[in-house]
Formats: structure tokens, C-alpha cells, sequence
């Protein structure tokens, strides 16, 4: 299958013309299965016979699955028909800073084993065999078909060649990772930016209806955007929409890892806030102590947690207003900090965009949080293996 165009060239060929329309079907199956043939036929415009033929082919391929019977307007009972959760199994990855963790992944974006390795502050070629020895513990005894590897790293991230362009914690600069790994396991992969892949896995995997507009915020050790404009992910010119992190805040000026000074990310990221506890209260040393710290009204913490909201909240009211979307989610192990926590994100936010927009804004915690990126490296497999349309 082709990746995904969702727009059928004007003088497309026969196989293009089946190649789409299989497309059409399965989209219209993973977003609202169990449907009957009739249905498909409905939905996507294509005729019966069409649809039963593409149906046929799916289901030999293993793809697509009867999965019980409809209500009968008078006849038989229809057959209805849904994706088959496991014609094929995926492997996502996500590349964090302190471990590189992995999952495999059905087609339904459920998790059937995951496996962690410390990073242990490798880097360069010794952080791409890490990545090898991952796939290799999540691919052991699976005789299941492998749809492919989708990878959500850090960095600036060029997804239609699976290259690299520069990740400053695994000193990745121009690296080949998509390419050296199809050649090493002769299947396709993908490789995107961390939050970018958050974004599509909420967008595939959670959100029903799908928004036509979407922001996910990620904040980890670092922060970070995936932005979805018009149903599909938004990369910008240069592959780094999203990378708000290192936009620079008033009143900051903590030098960043990027290399300048006073970003949002010496501020509002985990890695930022548990230095600044630190030193506040030294059994403070990582992400846990400092949620622990935080709901148990340690004051000093509480002051540093909640400035942490309030400049990720002013970055939002600026992304409500360039964007106006409705839709923003905040994902990461900053949900730890609960409601109270996200109650400040949304008052700053709504007073730093203007009135009319912010009201119309919902700003709330994502779906996923451990897991989030290496389902979303999978959601942009299938993506662009099944073709649904997500990525242009
Ligand atoms: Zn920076």
C-alpha cells in the first residue's frame, strides 16, 4: 500500500484508484467501525460492488475482520466489519533523554508489551545501537506481521526522509536514523519529532470526533508542541513547529540547553523545576519527590510549581491567539500536578489571549502520558502505511 495521499491524482492509474478507495475504506473503519458493507458504500461513495471487492482483498490481507452482525432493515442482517486489531503488530518508540522505551502496538493502539533501557548518558553511534538493542527485545518471539517501527525522538526531525537534523542531548546532528533501520530490519520506519508524535497518537487513537484543529502540549524534561491545523499535523517549513520551549519568557534568564538564555523551557519544564525544588529542599532529586512535594503543600515547592503553570499558560493564550483553536491538551508527567495545577495553566492563558478566543478554548490533560509518544510513532506508521490521511 502507498503512503497516504488523500487526495487521488487527477490522471491516477488503475493501482493508484485501488490504492486510494482501499484507503477510503479503511479510514472509514478505523474511525467509525463496526460498519456494514452498505455503510462503507455510503460513507465513501464507492458502489457496492467496489466496496465488497476492496473489502474482500483487506480482509485476505488480514487487515479487516467480521465482527458481528447489524440490525436487518428488512432482509438478512448485515455483516458488520471493523479493523483487525492484530493484522499487524507495530513497534513505537519513544527516545527520551533518561530512557529509550518501546512498545508493541496493535492497530487498535493497544499496548501488548513495553520494555525500557536506561540511556546512561550514551550518545551518538552508541545511542543508535540502543535503539537497535530496543526493537530487538520487543521483536523477540513475535511471529506476528510487522507493520513496521514508528520513532517520536527530541529534536528538529525531517519525517519525510526519517532524517535527524539535529538533537542536542543525543548529540544527533544530520543522522540517517529511518533509513540505517529499514536497511537493518527490511521494514518501513518512521521517525518524528516527540511531540509531534503525542499529538497524532491523542488525535488517532482518542479523540472522537476528531478535532479539525488540535495543539498537545508535552511537557517532560523539555516542552514541546505537535500542532494539528486542518486534520492533519502542521511541521512547518522547517520541520520544528511546535518547538515552543524555547521560546523566551519575561523575567527568565537560567541559561538553556539550546544554548540561550531565559527560554520557556528554565521554567516551565520538569527538568527545570525539579533543579529549582532542589535547591529549595534537597531530598527533592526528581519528577516524583517533586509531585509528592507539590500535593503535599510544601510551600516554597507550591510557589515554583505554580509559576511553572503560569508561564506555560501565558505560551498557550499566545498559541490561542495566532491559532485559535479549541482544542489544547497538555500531556506529560506534569498531570501528576492535578487539577489545581491545570486550573492556573487555563487562568493564565485565558488572560494572556484575547477574551473572546480563550473563552471558546478547552484547555484540559491528555489521554496518555508514560506511553504517549511511542503510540503516536505508531499512530504516523499506520498513517502512512494504511493511509489515514493524518500527515501530508
Ligand atoms: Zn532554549
Amino acid at each position: 500500500m502507498s503512503a497516504g495521499a488523500t487526495v487521488l491524482p487527477e490522471k491516477a492509474t488503475h493501482q493508484q484508484t485501488r490504492a486510494f478507495n482501499q484507503q477510503l475504506v479503511l479510514r472509514a473503519l478505523h474511525d467509525r467501525s463496526p460498519l456494514s458493507r452498505a455503510d462503507l458504500a455510503r460513507i465513501t461513495g464507492l458502489t457496492r460492488t467496489s466496496v465488497g471487492d476492496l473489502v474482500g482483498t483487506l480482509m485476505h490481507d488480514g487487515l479487516v475482520e467480521e465482527v458481528g452482525r447489524g440490525q436487518s432493515s428488512g432482509g438478512k442482517s448485515p455483516i458488520l466489519l471493523g479493523v483487525a486489531p492484530h493484522g499487524r503488530h507495530l513497534i513505537g518508540l519513544d527516545l527520551g533523554e533518561s530512557r529509550f522505551s518501546g512498545a508493541v502496538v496493535n492497530l487498535r493502539g493497544e499496548i501488548l508489551r513495553s520494555v525500557a533501557l536506561p540511556l546512561e548518558g550514551r550518545n551518538g553511534d552508541a545511542a543508535v545501537e540502543l535503539v537497535c538493542q530496543l526493537v530487538d527485545a520487543l521483536r523477540a518471539d513475535d511471529p506476528s506481521p510487522f507493520l513496521g517501527i514508528g520513532i517520536g525522538a527530541p529534536g528538529v526531525i525531517d519525517t519525510s526522509t526519517g532524517i535527524v537534523r539535529w538533537s542536542v542531548n543525543l548529540d544527533w546532528a544530520d543522522l540517517r536514523l529511518g533509513p540505517l533501520l529499514e536497511e537493518r530490519y527490511g521494514m518501513p520506519v518512521v521517525v518524528a519529532n516527540d511531540s509531534h508524535a503525542a499529538a497524532l497518537a491523542e488525535l488517532t487513537f482518542f479523540r472522537r470526533p476528531r478535532p479539525n484543529n488540535l495543539v498537545v502540549v508535552r511537557v517532560g524534561r523539555g516542552v514541546g508542541a505537535g500542532i494539528i491545523l486542518n486534520g492533519q499535523l502542521f511541521q512547518g517549513d522547517g520541520h520544528g513547529a511546535g518547538e515552543f520551549g524555547h521560546i523566551s519568557v519575561a523575567g527568565a534568564a537560567a541559561p538553556c540547553r539550546c544554548g540561550r538564555d531565559g527560554c520557556l523551557e528554565t521554567v516551565t519544564s520538569m527538568r527545570a523545576m525539579v533543579d529549582a525544588a532542589g535547591a529549595v529542599q534537597s531530598s527533592i532529586t526528581d519528577e516524583e519527590s517533586l509531585v509528592a512535594a507539590f500535593l503535599a503543600n510544601v510551600a516554597g515547592i507550591r510557589r515554583i510549581v505554580l509559576d511553572a503553570a503560569r508561564g506555560l499558560g501565558i505560551a498557550i493564550g499566545w498559541l490561542i491567539g495566532l491559532l485559535n483553536v479549541r482544542h489544547v491538551l497538555v500531556v506529560g508527567p506534569v498531570a501528576g500536578f492535578g487539577e489545581e495545577w491545570l486550573a492556573e495553566v487555563r487562568r493564565h492563558a485565558g488572560s494572556s489571549a484575547l477574551a473572546l478566543l480563550a473563552r471558546d478554548t478547552q484547555i484540559d490533560y491528555g489521554h496518555v502520558h508514560d506511553d504517549v509518544v511511542a503510540l503516536g510513532a505508531s499512530a504516523l506508521l499506520m498513517e502512512q502505511q494504511l493511509g489515514l490521511g493524518l500527515v501530508r
